[in-house]
């Protein structure tokens, strides 16, 4: 829904998998803010330059999940990540990405495609064991 978003004063949209786009996109705004021939050049970007609303090419999906690396989680408030408010912690592992079916119900075969990755399981050990 890029498209209603950017009618609605969002400047840009991340589409489909967003890490290595995000980082694309805010390497470029550090630079050289929102101009729109600069994000013309990053995959998976939809912005709008001038009325138009431009798409760029879709970005591959990442192959390997094992080369991203684990979140800043000493960065956030993990005290504030807790189950339904109850004195529990949590934090979420990805371990896997997309899913061979497609039921009509669901968004996972239009977001990721019918597709699916899997981490190392030494990959995810490693983000269990992460305080
Ligand atoms: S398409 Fe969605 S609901 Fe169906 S099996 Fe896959 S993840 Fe589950």
């Amino acid at each position: 829904m890029y498209e209603e978003a950017l009618n609605n004063n969002v400047d840009v949209i991340v589409r489909g998998e967003g890490e290595y786009t995000t980082l694309e996109l805010i390497n470029t705004m550090e630079k050289y803010g929102l101009d729109p021939a600069r994000l013309r050049s990053i995959k998976g970007l939809a912005f709008k330059d001038g009325d138009q609303v431009i798409k760029t090419p879709d970005r591959p999906p990442i192959r390997n999940l094992d080369e991203l690396p684990p979140p800043a989680r000493h960065l956030l408030p993990m005290d504030k990540y807790t189950l339904f408010g109850k004195p529990i912690k949590i934090v979420h592992v990805m371990a896997s990405r997309g899913c061979p079916y497609g039921c009509s119900f669901c968004s996972t075969s239009y977001f990721w495609g019918r597709m699916v990755r899997y981490r190392s399981a030494k990959a995810v050990l490693m983000r269990l064991r992460m305080p």
